[in-house]
């Protein structure tokens, strides 16, 4: 397995080509130009895109994302709400006006995509619609942990709460490298003592 990672123009957010030896990828979030993903695909097949939540820094180029690579998208079942509602987003007037097939997730579980074993987790908190993705030892955390933080909880559809329960979800998991959001990847074991720091912080 191996994770490419592009920067998108809308805070420096990660979007991320993951690809196995059977010439397959998976794309994490559509936040980039498409032009700068395809550098990263190749001619690798796109078996699915996952979202990590529907703010527009990471759903921007949706569209072209499906038209391009595959229409085979996953995201929470919160996340069309997001997409469509420009205040959820956060994209400042920005929204996805057509229809989306999306195959969304409820709970947590597992799914097979082309040769990849994924599991799911909901992770509501930073927004309603949060879901970080185990594949392999790698976990796509999305914008709910970070290298050295937690996602912000004073937006639209944040909840203090519900990012409490998450990052409680998120110490049972064990992982190898954390892929975020934004900023550079980061370990299980600083995430360890991260969610214990931030968990306290919550608290007060
Ligand atoms: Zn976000």
């Amino acid at each position: 397995m191996k994770v490419e990672k592009i920067i998108g123009e809308w805070y420096d957010v990660n979007c991320y080509c993951l690809s196995n030896d059977s010439n397959e990828c998976l794309i994490i979030d559509a936040g980039a130009k498409v032009e700068k993903m395809k550098d990263l695909v190749g001619n690798k097949k796109v078996v699915g895109i996952l979202l990590t939540h529907g703010h527009f820094d990471h759903t921007l180029y949706l569209q072209d994302y499906i038209k391009t690579f595959s229409n085979n998208v996953y995201g929470n079942e919160n996340i069309i709400l997001s997409l469509k509602d420009t205040t959820l987003n956060q994209g400042d007037g920005w929204y996805i006006e057509h229809e989306l097939a999306l195959q969304t997730l409820k709970g947590d579980g597992k799914l097979d995509i082309g040769n990849f074993e994924v599991e799911y987790f909901s992770c509501p908190g930073h927004a309603p619609c949060c879901e970080c993705y185990k594949i392999c030892e790698f976990l796509f955390g999305g914008d709910v942990l970070f290298n050295s933080g937690i996602g912000r909880i004073d937006l639209k559809g944040s909840d203090k709460q519900e990012m409490k329960n998450s990052l409680k979800k998120l110490s049972d998991i064990e992982f190898n490298i954390l892929y975020s959001g934004h900023g550079e990847e980061s370990t299980y074991e600083r995430q360890r003592r991260n969610i214990a720091v931030f968990s306290r912080f919550l608290n007060r």
